[in-house]
């Protein structure tokens, strides 16, 4: 049977592109007779709120994407990430960071991941057992890297629909972050954890995400996870050709709400070409 997901960040206020990504997801698992799940991915306390969290759940209902099951919190499954992290720590595919986003930037001299986050420089992964031992004796603060040069996987393949089999390149991200110092895990481990764990089968989305499947692809292989298909779909973008974000107040499904549309004509408008950057 086929499962999709929905999984927003409840950073802010859903917009028209947001809505064409459900939409998506929605229509592949209700044409199959599959089913549709709806995750919340709120692990950054710093930016997540509440109030955008129910009106998701509000604008959702409003469109009439109706989801199967009960709703996924990331934020209340830290147990889950915790368990992933330890079993990559008890194999030696993982290291603490002590370093500060300055120290990055300076020592990575301006070279970036796909991500765009700066290439880590393993600074941290050169330290002795001991040090690490004192340094997190003495309360200082780490992230969790991986250490791909220990955790890459030669060869490692995703599906990804109408196109076919994609071969993954996770060493272009680096000793990417799987804890943040101030988030206990980070968007690859939970998104990949949960695909897998809510038997998801199919996961579109956007395709800024696509680079970000080859790590996602690398932590399923070392975790032992099944790969679902992925159809990374194209991005709306304002009239000016930029991708829609949360500075579009005016294209808010409230906003649009509030001025009368009706649901239909919003999900009329995804249709309309002014809104859709074609891959
Ligand atoms: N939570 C992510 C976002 O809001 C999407 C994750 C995904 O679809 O893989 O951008």
């Amino acid at each position: 049977m086929i499962v999709t997901r929905f999984a927003p960040s409840p950073t802010g206020y859903l917009h028209l592109g947001h809505a064409f990504a459900a939409f998506n997801a929605w229509n592949r698992a209700r044409a199959a007779n599959g089913r549709f799940l709806l995750r919340l991915e709120d692990i950054d306390p710093g930016r997540c709120r509440k109030e955008y969290a129910d009106a998701i759940q509000e604008d959702l209902a409003w469109l009439g994407l109706d989801w199967d099951g009960p709703v996924r919190v990331q934020s209340r499954q830290m147990a889950d990430y915790r368990r992933v992290l330890d079993s990559l720590a008890d194999r030696g595919l993982t290291y603490p960071c002590f370093c500060t986003r300055t120290d990055i930037a300076a020592a990575s001299e301006a070279s970036h991941g796909p991500d765009s986050a700066p290439l880590y420089p393993g600074t941290c992964r050169m330290l002795s057992a001991a040090e690490r031992q004192d340094r997190i004796g003495a309360g200082e603060r780490f992230a969790v890297r991986l250490d791909m040069a220990s955790a890459r996987r030669p060869g490692l393949l995703f599906h990804e629909a109408g196109e076919g089999p994609v071969t993954c390149h996770p060493e272009r991200f680096g000793d990417v972050v799987l804890a943040r110092k101030d988030a206990p895990a980070s968007y690859h481990l939970c998104v990949t954890h949960d695909d897998a764990i809510q038997g998801v089968t199919l996961v579109t989305r956007g395709a800024d995400l696509k680079a970000a499947t080859d790590l996602h692809r690398l932590l399923q292989a070392l975790m032992g996870w099944p790969t679902p298909v992925y159809a990374h779909h194209r991005l709306l973008t304002d009239d000016a050709g930029r991708r829609l974000a949360k500075r579009d107040k005016a294209r808010t499904l409230r906003t649009m709400r509030s001025e009368g549309l009706a649901a239909q004509d919003v999900l009329e408008r995804l249709n309309q070409s002014q809104y859709c950057q074609r891959p």
